[in-house]
C-alpha cells in the first residue's frame, strides 16, 4: 500500500492532503452547539461514523457512538483491523456505498474538533539524544551532558492527564517560583522563558498488567498524535532537582486532533538509530518500531506572518514508543486504555533541526530571526503550530495541526 488509494471523495486524492484514503485518522467533532461525536477524516471532510452506527450501516457494539475513541480502542485489535478495512472499502472510488455515505460527510472547516480520546494518564520521556545532549550541555557542560543512565533506559516522568488539551486551545503563560539572581531568595512571577517541545504522543489502546516485552508493547499502541509539551524553562531550572520537572510542565500539553493509527503508519516503520552501547536484552528492539515522519514548527506573532522555526524527523529518537512503553511496565506498573506517552523533544543534528526554543536560541544567547523580529522564548500573542506527515509515493499520511496561542499571564 505504498501508492495512493483513490477515494470517491475527490479532495482525498491530492498529494498534499493530510487525509487520503491511506490515512483514515480518528477524531471527535461537533457542529454548532451539538454534542461531540466520533468521525474519521477523509480529504476536506469528516465522515460521521456515529451516524453510520446509529443507522445500522456500521456495527461496532456502540463504540462509535461514545464521543471518544476509548471504548473502540478497548474493543481490541481484531475490531481495529475490521473497522479500517470496512472504511477503506466504503470510501474507495467506485464504492457502491457512495450515496449512503455522502449525507454523512461533514465539511471539516465547519466542524469544531475536540479531544479524540480521554487521556487516562500521561507520561513524558526524554528520549531524543540530540535534545538531551543540547540541554545537558547548556546545564552541565558537554562532558556531563548525558546522565550515566541515559543510554540504558528511556528517562521519563509522570505528567498530568488533566492538562492535556486539543489543538486550538489557548495556553496561559504560567506564574511560578523563579530562581533569584544569586541563587538566594527566589521570587514569584510570570515565567519569562516559556517554550515548546516538539514531540510525538503514542496512545495505548489495550490495557496491560505486569511487565510486557517491547514486541508486546508495539502491538498495543493504537496510534499517534503530534504533541507540544509546553515548558516553563525558568520554573523548571529552579524546581527540577532532585525529582524532575513538576509545575514547569503542568500548565498544558497540546495534542493534534486526529489519532493516526499504527496501521496507517505501517509502511513507514524504521529502526531506531544505531546503539552507542548495547541495550540490556529486555529493551532490545525486535524489528523497526520507529517511524519516518517529517516534522516542523511554525511561529506566528500576534499580527505577523508565520516563520518555520525548525524542521526535523521522528526517526531521530533514540528510543521508540514501544521501548518506552515496555520500560514503563518493568516495575509491574499496569497501563490503561487511553494512556498517553510523550516521546521527548525531537531534535535533529543541525541548528535548524532543534525541537525547542531553548535549543534554537541556545538558552537565549542566540535569538533566532523570525518574520519582523527575533525570539529567544515565546512572547504573548505568539501562535505555535506543529505539523507532521509521513511521505508515500504521491500521498502523505498527515496529522493535521497541533496549535496553541500564548495568552498573557494572570498576575
Ligand atoms: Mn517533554
Amino acid at each position: 500500500m505504498t501508492t495512493l488509494l483513490r477515494s470517491f471523495v475527490k479532495s482525498a486524492n491530492t498529494p498534499t492532503t493530510d487525509f487520503p484514503l491511506n490515512n483514515l485518522p480518528y477524531g471527535v467533532f461537533s457542529i454548532g452547539g451539538d454534542a461531540p461525536r466520533q468521525g474519521v477524516a477523509i480529504g476536506d471532510f469528516v465522515l460521521d461514523v456515529h451516524a453510520l452506527e446509529e443507522s445500522g450501516r456500521l456495527s461496532y457494539s456502540g463504540t462509535l457512538m461514545k464521543g471518544s475513541w476509548n471504548a473502540f480502542m478497548a474493543s481490541g485489535k481484531t475490531e481495529w483491523v475490521r473497522f479500517r478495512q470496512e472504511l477503506t472499502n466504503l470510501l474507495a472510488e467506485g464504492s457502491d456505498a457512495q450515496s449512503v455515505l455522502e449525507p454523512h460527510l461533514v465539511a471539516m472547516k465547519k466542524a469544531a474538533l475536540h479531544m479524540p480520546f480521554t487521556v487516562s494518564e500521561y507520561t513524558d520521556f526524554y528520549a531524543g539524544k540530540h535534545h538531551a545532549f543540547n540541554v545537558g550541555t547548556m546545564f552541565r557542560g558537554p562532558e556531563n551532558a548525558l546522565p550515566p543512565n541515559w543510554l540504558h533506559i528511556p528517562i521519563g516522568y509522570n505528567g498530568r492527564a488533566s492538562s492535556v488539551a486539543v489543538s486550538g486551545t489557548p495556553v496561559r503563560r504560567p506564574m511560578g517560583q523563579l530562581k533569584g539572581p544569586n541563587d538566594d531568595m527566589p521570587r514569584f512571577g510570570p515565567s519569562q522563558r516559556f517554550d515548546i517541545e516538539l514531540e510525538m504522543g503514542a496512545i495505548v489502546g489495550q490495557a496491560s498488567d505486569g511487565p510486557i516485552s517491547v514486541a508486546e508493547a508495539f502491538e498495543i499502541i493504537f496510534g499517534y498524535v503530534l504533541l507540544n509539551d509546553w515548558s516553563a524553562r525558568d520554573i523548571q531550572a529552579w524546581e527540577y532537582q532532585p525529582l524532575g520537572p513538576f509545575q514547569a510542565k503542568a500548565t498544558m500539553t497540546t495534542v493534534s486532533p486526529w489519532i493516526v493509527t499504527a496501521e496507517a503508519l505501517e509502511n513507514f516503520r524504521i529502526s531506531t538509530p544505531e546503539r552507542e552501547v548495547p541495550l540490556l536484552p529486555h529493551l532490545h528492539e525486535p524489528g523497526p518500531m520507529l517511524y519516518d515522519i517529517d516534522l516542523e514548527v511554525g511561529l506566528t506573532p500576534e499580527s505577523g506572518t508565520e516563520t518555520i522555526i525548525t524542521r526535523t524527523n521522528y526517526r531521530e529518537m533514540y528510543y521508540s514508543a514501544a521501548q518506552q512503553l515496555a520500560h514503563h511496565t518493568t516495575s509491574g506498573c499496569p497501563m490503561r486504555v487511553g494512556d498517553l506517552l510523550g516521546s521527548g523533544t525531537i531534535s535533529g543534528p543541525g541548528k535548524n533541526n532543534r525541537g525547542s526554543l531553548l535549543e534554537l536560541s541556545w538558552g537565549g544567547k542566540e535569538p533566532l530571526e523570525i518574520d519582523g523580529g527575533t525570539r529567544s522564548f515565546i512572547e504573548d500573542g505568539d501562535t505555535l503550530v506543529l505539523r507532521g506527515h509521513a511521505s508515500g509515493n504521491g500521498f502523505r499520511i498527515g496529522f493535521g495541526e497541533c496549535s496553541g496561542k500564548l495568552l498573557p499571564a494572570k498576575t
